[in-house]
């Protein structure tokens, strides 16, 4: 709709330019009062051809004028019509002209650009029983959830790499494992954006979460299933909650969505459980499929269910949790169902910080601790 240029300004009229063709006394000279008799003879058929030119030229405008005047009311009407429909007119101004040029293509999603610029940086922070996932690229950095409330260490990886803004801050739920230092990010680092489910709970790291967005001048967006949205280079697409989702469930309305990067998808369920994973497969469909997968709720055995694991399809599995948590995150049950299905499967409490680096089609994934 936009790249259409504006019309070329209609030709002059005709008519107004061929006036003085026919007359051969045009020249204001005054008339001689006697002429030779074969010039008065002459004069005749001069006239008679003078008479019929200008004959031809007055039908020649009556025709064109015609004709613009039923262009002009067929554009009124298309103009009138357009309008009904809540389009902007003025873009329909060149209907008198031929063809318009054709519209340009829509942007290309991120994903199908094949001119990305660089490699991406994803860290799967190793912050204890909890989950802080930082993408770092040239033209974006985008963290995850935000750590452990009993500890105060993601600030001290965005330092360590070098981050000192965020494009985009996302919460999938504000259990204080998830976070457990917003506020102190939100002090550290300039942020543009934050994202939550929508979720609230009572707990005091809630609170001064809330107090900290509140102090803050980032946005603030409740993204629902089926959304999408790029920045920089990464395609965003939003699997969870749907719009209808209750609220009071966090686990069940945790954030979740894909983030591709040329041809590289990675996916992030917070700490969705089993009828949520349920509800993603019979939503979401192929925007389930990835490359590489959090596994949900840190590895519980709430999570990563069959059906689910079918349909993401991963080649590489990746969950954060605490060595000996109280939990037993990740529980056996899971870790066989990856290993049983031939994932690739790291972890924080045995690799540390697992770091996957991509150029948008290949990736290499190096841990802390092999
Ligand atoms: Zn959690």
């Amino acid at each position: 709709m936009t790249g259409q240029s504006p019309p070329p300004p209609p030709p002059p009229p005709g008519p107004a330019t061929g006036g003085s063709g026919g007359f051969p006394t045009a020249s204001g000279a005054p008339v001689t009062a006697k002429r030779s008799w074969w010039k008065r003879w002459w004069a005749i058929p001069s006239i008679v051809l003078g008479l019929f030119v200008m004959i031809v030229m007055i039908g020649v405008v009556a025709a064109v004028s015609d004709s613009d005047d039923a262009d002009d009311m067929a554009d009124d009407d298309a103009v009138a019509g357009e309008a009904a429909d809540g389009e902007d007119p003025s873009e329909d101004e060149p209907s008198d002209e031929p063809e318009p040029e054709p519209e340009p293509e829509p942007e290309p999603d991120a994903a199908e650009d094949a001119t990305l610029n660089g490699d991406l940086e994803v860290h799967y922070l190793d912050v204890g029983q909890a989950d802080a996932t930082l993408f770092i690229h040239d033209e974006v950095t985008v963290l995850i959830d935000t750590g452990d409330w009993q500890r105060s260490d993601v600030t001290g990886y965005l330092d360590a790499l070098g981050v000192d803004r965020l494009d985009l801050l996302v919460v999938t739920h504000p259990h204080a494992d998830h976070i457990g230092q917003f506020d102190e990010v939100m002090a550290a680092v300039e942020v543009d954006e934050v994202w939550w489910s929508g979720s609230v709970t009572t707990t005091q790291t809630f609170e001064r979460a809330v107090a900290a967005l509140e102090e803050s001048t980032a946005a603030y967006e409740e993204p629902r299933a089926g959304q999408s949205t790029t920045l920089g280079p990464l395609l965003f697409e939003i699997v969870n909650p749907p719009d209808d989702v209750d609220l009071d469930d966090l686990h069940d309305a945790s954030l979740s969505f894909r983030i591709t990067y040329g041809e590289v998808r990675f996916l992030f369920t917070g700490d969705a459980e089993t009828s949520t994973e349920q509800r993603m497969v019979d939503t979401a469909g192929e925007q389930l499929d990835a490359d590489i997968l959090q596994l949900g709720h840190h590895g519980s055995s709430t999570s990563t269910t069959a059906p689910f694991l079918d349909a993401v399809g991963p080649q590489v599995a990746i969950y954060s949790a605490s060595e000996g948590n109280q939990y037993g995150h990740p529980h056996d049950e899971v870790i066989e169902r990856v290993q049983g299905a031939e994932i690739e499967l790291y972890g924080t409490p045995v690799n540390g910080t697992v770091t996957v680096t991509t150029d948008g089609s290949d990736w290499d994934i190096s841990p802390e601790v092999e």
